[in-house]
């Protein structure tokens, strides 16, 4: 089957092509050009733009923008953005991180999504190109509407946590590149010595990166020890629906996930 090839040179005009029926963007292409050599009969246009803005990355002193089209390796490259660093150097191995879009992370099936996990514990808003152009989503309402289609992410923002206040771990059984297992990233702001708003979200851990928002809840004016994190290590499963996939069943996401949440709340490193 032949596949149509458009590009546009600005966002606004390529998200208008994603309305056509079997139209699909095309980012760094790690997963939609599998799906093409696998000749997936739903795709039969690829919608691609080279606006500027999609490459773009905005640093400042209290906010973080990334273009959608910015790769993990474009991160890594960016010293301001060493926060970062830890999630981006987790998705796949160099090939795979050259190409790999902060946007497509976002739209990548669990066990995917490691990134897009991290964006969910940072509070990321997305900006949508096209007929939403202007209208800032939260992170949570994309994943609730991005298998209706038609959608483009131009660029996320968020607040610029202190670096000490953001962790990230990923579980996989093959170091360093391996599929995750799952993934954990939290924001673990500290007043006075308690946690006040922590936000945790896990990857590969439900059908798209989820909040841990019981075991958030428990952590609320809790000191971050071995005592403070007890009540939310118990509800730490709670709210995911992890899938029975190759990379490990169901039940031992929901085992290992507590020992893996206290080590990343503890900061005794990855698992
Ligand atoms: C060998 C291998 C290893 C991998 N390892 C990991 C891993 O460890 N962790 C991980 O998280 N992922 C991993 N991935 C999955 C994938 O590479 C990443 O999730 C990557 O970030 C996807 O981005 P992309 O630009 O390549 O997406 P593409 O393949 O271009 O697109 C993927 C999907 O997202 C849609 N899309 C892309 N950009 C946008 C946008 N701006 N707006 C709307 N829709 C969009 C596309 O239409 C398509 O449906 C791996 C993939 C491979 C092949």
């Amino acid at each position: 089957m032949t596949v149509t090839v458009k590009t546009f040179a600005r966002l606004t005009e390529a998200a208008g092509a994603l309305s056509e029926r079997g139209a699909r963007f095309l980012a760094g292409g790690t997963l939609v050009m599998r799906a093409v050599n696998e000749a997936d009969p739903t795709i039969t246009t690829l919608v691609r733009s080279t606006d500027p803005s999609f490459l773009n990355i905005a640093v400042s002193a209290g906010r973080i923008e990334l273009g959608a089209g910015v790769t993990m390796a474009a991160i890594l490259a960016e010293r301001e953005l060493a926060l970062l660093h830890p999630v981006a150097r987790g998705v796949g191995g160099p090939a795979v991180r050259e190409a790999a879009t902060v946007g497509g992370n976002l739209f990548a099936p669990s066990p995917y999504g490691d990134f897009a996990a991290a964006l969910l514990a940072l509070d990321a808003t997305v900006m949508l190109a096209g007929g939403y152009g202007g209208r800032e989503l939260p992170l949570e309402e994309l994943f609730g509407r991005r298998d209706r289609g038609a959608l483009l992410v131009a660029s996320v923002a968020f607040r610029r946590p202190a670096n000490e206040a953001f962790r990230f771990a990923k579980v996989s059984r093959v170091h360093p590149k391996g599929l995750s297992i799952l993934s954990i990233a939290a924001q673990l702001p500290l007043a006075s010595g308690r946690l006040n708003g922590a936000r945790i979200a896990y990857g590969a851990m439900s059908r798209t990166p989820v909040r841990a928002k019981a075991a958030e809840r428990a952590l609320e004016g809790r000191s971050l020890d071995a005592a403070g994190i007890v009540p939310a290590l118990a509800v730490a499963a709670e709210g995911t629906s992890p899938a029975d996939d190759a990379i490990a069943s169901a039940w031992w996401r929901r085992e290992i996930l507590p020992i893996h949440l206290r080590r990343l709340l503890l900061g005794a490193g990855q698992g």
